[in-house]
């Protein structure tokens, strides 16, 4: 277990005169802190450092969060590759590897080397919002295994002096019993499984309100949340509490309270929009890629490219604060998808696919169904293909390789789908 805060050092964390400071002194606060992060990074993280050189550009030279366009943006796939030339963690990490507490994995693999700041990062958040508060019972319904969401959440309420049920994901029937026997008041997952514990709890008979105590609910990982989150607020009468991140750069924006977007997390990290192409930062409203500069003394990533696509705003917030706003998560860039909360690579697919012979083509159709994801596979077989035994084949080759069952196979005719087909087709974002 961490070390619990005390009340005096939670408050600490969290300084609201520094969120809601105007826009031209931000703006310096940042450029001031990003000239000094890259100064750290290039010493201490020799792939910072080469990444600076090979741009010939020097960390001295870069004053200002506009000067950041003259540096590459790392993608995923360059990070990939950083790290198999130079295991584990690609010339990216500023202290030993010993005093690491947490290495994360996720698909690639990538190694994120999570330090500290990330569990603060989350613990100002929950400070912030005003929710969890220590002594709260949490039931963490998510992923404990290869991915950092249980274990960091975990980390994080710790450190708040929550109690913490960790339950991973699934048993739905157990889960519900948990929640009224424990009488959890919050529930950490990703909100479509929340969901499905809430709808789980009513059909045995429980009314949420009456019967269990949950008071607040968060979780990331999909897109849709703003559709449950109705659901969640109306019917059950819970708070909800959203954010943005992705397993490499942790926790980055968060959602004040409002809907309005995610207020990028200043603190924590730069947030750039950026054409895909050119790496040229965008205005207000234009469609770009979310690229991360961490502030970070553990693993200094610079201009790391999610692979997100989104928009941003700059006026100021209706609550008050002046950060900058992710307006809208848009989907996704290049070679990734993310569905079910889990992040696909497509080598992925098509390294499950390529082991089954009897699949000649195939296609993923991504839906939104009851606010939660469906993954519909389009397959076309080998002519002496038998179907019987197939998708039980398929079910069992794609957890393996990424850890998802297929909702739906459906078998199409030989020619269905034409050469140079999408092997994806995202419909969750109409
Ligand atoms: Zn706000």
């Amino acid at each position: 277990m961490l070390r619990r805060l005390s009340p005096a050092q939670l408050r600490a964390l969290y300084d609201e005169s520094k969120e809601k400071m105007p826009p031209p002194q931000r703006e310096a606060w940042l450029n001031q802190r990003l000239a000094r992060q890259l100064r750290f990074a290039c010493s201490h993280a020799p792939a910072v450092k080469k990444k600076f050189d090979d741009a010939a550009v020097s960390p001295r030279s870069i004053r200002s969060i506009k000067d950041l366009e003259r540096l590459p943006v790392t993608t995923k796939d360059q990070l990939v590759k950083l790290q198999q030339a130079n295991p584990p963690f690609g010339g990216l990490l500023a202290v030993p590897p010993h005093s690491l507490s947490r290495i994360y994995v996720s698909p690639g693999p990538i190694y994120d080397a999570w330090g500290p700041e990330r569990v603060r990062a989350a613990v100002r958040g929950f400070v912030r919002m005003g929710v969890p508060r220590a002594g709260d019972v949490v039931l963490v319904s998510t992923a404990y295994h290869m991915v950092p969401a249980g274990l960091f959440l975990t980390d994080a309420l710790d450190v708040l002096g929550c109690t913490v049920i960790p339950a991973g994901i699934g048993q739905t029937e157990l889960q519900v019993k948990i929640l009224h026997d424990l009488q959890a008041t919050a529930i950490f997952s990703f909100p479509s499984f929340t969901m499905t514990i809430l709808k789980k709890a009513e059909e045995m008979g429980y009314d949420v309100r009456r019967d269990l105590n949950v008071k607040f609910t968060t979780g990331g990982g999909e897109r849709h949340i703003q559709v449950l989150r109705k659901v969640f607020e109306e019917q059950y009468g819970l708070l909800v509490g959203d954010g943005y991140g992705t397993a490499d750069v942790g926790s980055v924006a968060y959602d004040c309270g409002l809907g309005q977007g995610y207020h990028y997390d200043d603190e924590e990290c730069i947030i750039e929009i950026v054409d895909p192409q050119t790496g040229k930062q965008l205005g207000p409203l234009e469609e770009g890629e979310v690229v991360v500069t961490l502030f970070s003394r553990v693993y200094p990533l610079v201009r790391f490219g999610t692979g997100d696509l989104a928009s941003y705003t700059d006026q100021v917030c209706p609550c008050g604060r002046t950060s900058h706003r992710i307006t809208r998560i848009l989907g996704m860039i290049g070679e990734h998808i993310r569905v079910k909360g889990m992040f696909v690579h497509m080598k992925e697919l098509d390294e499950a696919f390529s082991a089954l012979p009897q699949v000649s083509k195939y296609q993923l159709v991504l839906r939104l169904e009851e606010h939660r994801d469906r993954i519909v596979l389009n397959v076309e077989t080998a002519p002496d293909a038998t179907r019987d035994a197939l998708p039980a084949a398929i079910n069992k080759r794609c957890q393996d390789v990424f850890k998802l069952r297929m909702d739906q196979i459906d078998f199409l005719p030989k020619g269905t789908l034409p050469e140079g087909h999408r092997k994806v087709i995202d419909q969750r974002w109409a």
